[in-house]
C-alpha cells in the first residue's frame, strides 16, 4: 500500500470505467458457449435489460456505437440528400456527423440557460424560418447534455405542432428522467452510448431505442448488412455492419446491475462539489428545474469569466487532473461553421466559461478534496 502523501499527483480521470465485478461472468458464459459473435444470449439479454429499465414501449437494438444509432435513426426516418435536420449546436460532434453521412444539412439551434439544451423559442423560430425559405426540416436532434434532460414538454409540443420527428440523443443521460419518465424514451427514436467514459460502458457500444417492435426489426436488418430473407444472399438496399458484439453485451449486462448505484454516486459528486464550493460567488452550478432529474454524468460548472475558467483548468491539468472546457458548439467548429444557425449567445458563453470536473462514480473523497483544494486556493 502506498501512503496518501506519495499519491498526491496520481492521475484523476474525468470519467473512467467502473466495473461491477458481474461483467466477467457474462463474458465467460460467452466463451464457454462459443458465442463469440455479433449476436447471442448476451445481446438478447442486454437488450431485454435496457427495455425493462426504460419501460414506456421501448424496443432496443444494441449497436457498435451511439454514432451508429444516430445514423440508423436518420435512415429509418428517411432523412436523405438535400434534407435539413435541426440540431442543438452545443453537443459533442458525434450528434451531428451522421447528418452528413446521409447527405443532409445540419441547421444549428442554440441553448437555453435553464438546461443548457435546445432553446424552444429558437427552435420554433428556426422551423418557421426554414419553412418560409421553402424547406421544412425533416428531423430534430435534441440532446440531454451532461445528463440534464432537455425541456421535453416544450420541445415536443413544437415538434408535434409542426409534425417533425425527434431523435433524442441520450448518450450522456441513461439514468436521468423527466417527469418520472426515463430519458431515452422521449424521441421517435432515442439513442444511448456505452463508450468508455459514459455512465455505464461496454468499452465501446451504443443502442437505438425504437417505439415498436417492427421498427426494431428493421433497425437490426439495416445493422446486419440488409440481407433479404432466404439463403442466397440477396441484397436490395445498402446496409451496415453495426451490431454489438456478444462479448461487449456481456459487459453491458454486468453494468446494468449497478446502474442505479452509478447514478447515485455521480449525483453525490455533484452535491459534494456544490457544498464544498458554495461560498464562491464566481462559480455557478446547473440546478435541476422542477420535474428534471439528471444522472449528473459530468458535474459542469460556470465561472464568472473565461480568464478564471482557463486559470482553474490549467491549474488542474498541471496537477495531473483531467478536466475539460464544456463542449465546443458546432457552429464554432471549422467543420460546421458555414451551415445555417439560430443563435442567442448562450452556447458561446457556456463554452467560454464552462468547466467539466472529474465526475467518475469511482472517485474517492480524497480525490474530490484534492480537486476542491486547488479551486479553493485560487479563490483564497
Ligand atoms: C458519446 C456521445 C455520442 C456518441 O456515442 P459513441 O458511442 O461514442 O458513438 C453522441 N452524442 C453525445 C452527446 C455523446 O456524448
Amino acid at each position: 500500500m502506498r501512503e496518501n502523501t506519495s499519491e498526491v499527483k496520481h492521475k484523476i480521470w474525468l470519467s473512467s470505467p467502473h466495473m461491477s465485478g458481474f461483467e466477467e461472468k457474462y463474458i465467460n458464459d460467452a466463451f464457454a458457449s462459443n458465442w463469440v459473435a455479433p449476436l447471442g444470449p448476451n445481446v438478447d439479454g442486454f437488450e431485454k435489460d435496457l427495455e425493462c429499465y426504460l419501460k414506456n414501449q421501448s424496443f432496443v437494438a444494441t449497436l457498435s456505437s451511439g454514432t451508429a444509432a444516430i445514423h440508423l435513426a436518420l435512415k429509418l426516418l428517411n432523412v436523405t440528400h438535400g434534407d435539413e435536420v435541426l440540431c442543438q449546436t452545443k453537443t459533442f460532434v458525434a450528434s451531428v456527423n451522421p447528418v452528413i453521412y446521409v447527405g443532409a444539412t445540419p441547421v444549428f439551434i442554440d441553448s437555453e440557460t435553464e438546461t443548457w439544451n435546445m432553446c424552444p423559442v429558437l427552435l420554433e423560430k428556426a422551423i418557421l424560418d426554414r419553412i418560409k425559405q421553402g424547406k421544412k426540416p425533416k428531423a430534430i436532434i435534441a440532446i440531454n447534455l451532461y445528463g440534464m434532460p432537455y425541456n421535453v414538454s416544450k420541445i415536443h409540443a413544437i415538434a408535434n405542432k409542426h409534425d417533425i420527428a425527434i431523435i433524442e440523443d441520450s448518450a450522456e443521460a441513461l439514468g436521468s428522467h423527466y417527469k418520472n419518465r426515463a430519458c431515452g424514451t422521449f424521441g421517435d427514436f432515442s439513442i444511448l452510448s456505452f463508450n468508455g467514459n459514459k455512465i455505464i460502458t461496454t468499452s465501446t457500444g451504443g443502442a437505438l431505442v425504437c417505439r415498436d417492435n417492427n421498427t426494431k426489426k428493421r433497425a437490426i436488418f439495416l445493422a446486419t448488412q440488409a440481407k433479404d430473407p432466404g439463403i442466397d444472399y440477396n441484397h436490395s438496399e445498402v446496409g451496415y455492419n453495426y451490431r454489438m458484439s456478444n462479448i461487449l453485451a456481456g459487459i453491458g449486462r454486468g453494468q446494468m446491475q449497478v446502474l442505479e448505484d452509478r447514478v447515485q454516486s455521480r449525483r453525490k459528486n455533484y452535491d459534494y462539489y456544490k457544498h464544498a464550493l458554495k461560498n464562491i460567488d464566481d462559480i455557478e452550478f446547473l440546478n435541476e428545474p422542477e420535474h428534471f432529474f439528471s444522472n449528473r454524468w459530468l458535474t459542469t460548472v460556470l465561472f464568472k469569466t473565461k480568464t478564471m475558467r482557463d486559470f482553474i483548468l490549467n491549474a488542474l491539468l498541471e496537477e495531473n487532473i483531467e478536466a475539460r472546457p464544456s463542449w465546443k458548439p458546432m457552429h464554432q467548429q471549422a467543420l460546421y461553421k458555414n451551415y445555417p444557425n439560430y443563435l442567442n449567445g448562450v452556447s458561446d458563453s457556456l463554452f467560454d466559461r464552462g468547466l467539466c470536473l472529474p465526475s467518475g462514480s469511482n472517485l474517492s473523497t480524497l480525490e474530490l478534496d484534492r480537486i476542491i483544494d486547488i479551486i479553493n486556493k485560487y479563490f483564497g
